[in-house]
């Protein structure tokens, strides 16, 4: 099996310093004896061939835009891209179907696929709406509490005067019925504000559970469960500032599944979501209080590992790399055993940079690499990245 676990003792250090060294382009030189020139043609041959992938991918754009007669509008070119790269499942998938039954695409059929998809979305109309309600319901709660403080002030000043009228040996009946009256009263306009109260406290329930879940799908991918992307965001803002209280490592990896596009092309989508379910159970069950996994996007998951160094990091997400990668996965749908699944990672120390973002575009740039360099590997981004 290909990795950075391959050398027994210490997996990561071999391949970590000689990418260490290579990328920083150091004189040293690594046990696989490149020079550095060798080194350096290596490395503008990785950002030519990127050059030349985004380039292909904008003819591809272009291409597509020009089959279907589509306008050149911002809207078309995203679509397009969604679907060209797959990076939007749900607008690839209407593509395909959508091609496959009529073979032609049209303005008006993009414009409705967009707003399809704007409807899953929890829009900032909704959340306007639920807080309005909220508005509301805490308005007339607010009213019903002033109402019933009112109403047993009144009865109490009220039974209070009828009460001085009372002579001890005199005729209390009239004043005794009308205590009775005021009593009568008092009960039932209670039992009003009770039922009020009652409606009212049906109604909280009702919005609270509506903004859980609005809550929920703004934070989780539903397909796997994971905390999206923005969840993640917030996650790692936590994180940071308590291992700077702390005094803790914080490490940041991105794994990407290889070839997932195969795995879709030759098995189908829902094949492929299963797989994305299972790796995503993978690597959740290395996670904790300190271990976070979430779903970055399309089949890219990051995970932040607080109190454990970069090269700890790579040692664990090798382990969950090496688990999958010699597993034999089976096709659900026809009993079929499925070729290898593995996945690349690519890992950076947090603290490292002053800005976390820059700590994640360094694992980016690690992850690219242990792609370049065969994937089904974990690759440790050089700290002067
Ligand atoms: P590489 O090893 O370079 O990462 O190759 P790749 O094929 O994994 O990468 P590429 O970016 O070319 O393709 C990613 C694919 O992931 C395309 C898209 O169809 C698929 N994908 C993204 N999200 C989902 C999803 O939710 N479900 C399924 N089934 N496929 C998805
Ligand atoms: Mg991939
Ligand atoms: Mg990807």
């Amino acid at each position: 099996m290909t990795g950075a676990s391959s050398s027994s003792a210490s997996p990561h250090h071999g391949l970590t310093d000689r990418l260490s060294r290579w990328a920083r382009g150091l004189s040293g030189k690594p046990e696989d004896s490149e020079t550095t020139e060798e080194q350096r043609a290596r490395v503008g041959g990785a950002a030519n061939r990127e050059i030349n992938r985004r380039r292909r991918l904008y003819d591809e754009i272009g291409e597509f835009l020009f089959a279907h007669d589509l306008d050149l509008t911002p809207l078309n070119f995203g679509v397009a891209l969604d679907y060209l790269t797959g990076a939007n499942i749900t607008v690839e998938k209407a593509v395909r179907a959508v091609l496959m039954e009529r073979g032609k695409i049209t303005n008006g059929w993009m414009e409705t696929v967009v707003a399809s998809q704007r409807a899953d979305e929890i829009t900032p109309d909704a959340l306007a709406s639920m807080l309005d309600k909220v508005e509301e319901n805490l308005s007339q709660f607010t009213g019903l509490m002033t109402e019933s403080r009112n109403s047993a002030k009144d009865y109490g000043a009220a039974l209070q005067e009828q009460a001085k009228g009372l002579e001890a040996g005199g005729d209390n009946e009239p004043i005794l019925s009308r205590l009775v009256g005021l009593t009568r009263s008092m009960v039932e306009k209670t039992r009003q504000v009770e039922n009020q109260l009652r409606e009212s406290q049906k109604q909280t329930q009702t919005l609270k559970s509506s903004l859980e879940s609005a809550r929920r799908a703004a934070e989780h991918d539903h397909l796997t469960g994971l905390p999206n992307r923005r969840a993640f965001e917030a996650v790692l803002r936590e994180e940071l500032q308590l291992a700077r209280e702390r005094g803790e490592q914080l490490s940041v990896a991105f794994c990407d599944i290889d070839h997932f596009k195969l795995v879709n092309d030759t098995h189908g989508h829902d094949t492929g979501d299963r797989v994305l379910k299972f790796v995503a159970g993978l690597l959740s069950k290395i996670s904790d209080d300190r271990c976070h996994v979430a779903r970055h996007g399309g089949e890219e998951f990051v995970m932040l590992f607080r109190g454990k160094t970069a090269a700890e990091t790579c040692e664990a997400v090798d382990a969950v790399r090496e688990d999958l990668a010699t597993r034999s996965l089976v096709n659900r749908t026809n009993g079929e055993r499925m070729e290898r699944v593995s996945f690349s990672a690519g890992v950076a120390n947090v603290l490292a940079y002053d800005d976390p973002r820059a700590a994640l575009k360094a694992a980016d740039r690690a992850l690219y690499l242990a792609k370049e360099h065969g994937r089904n590997r974990v690759y440790l981004a050089a700290e002067a990245d």
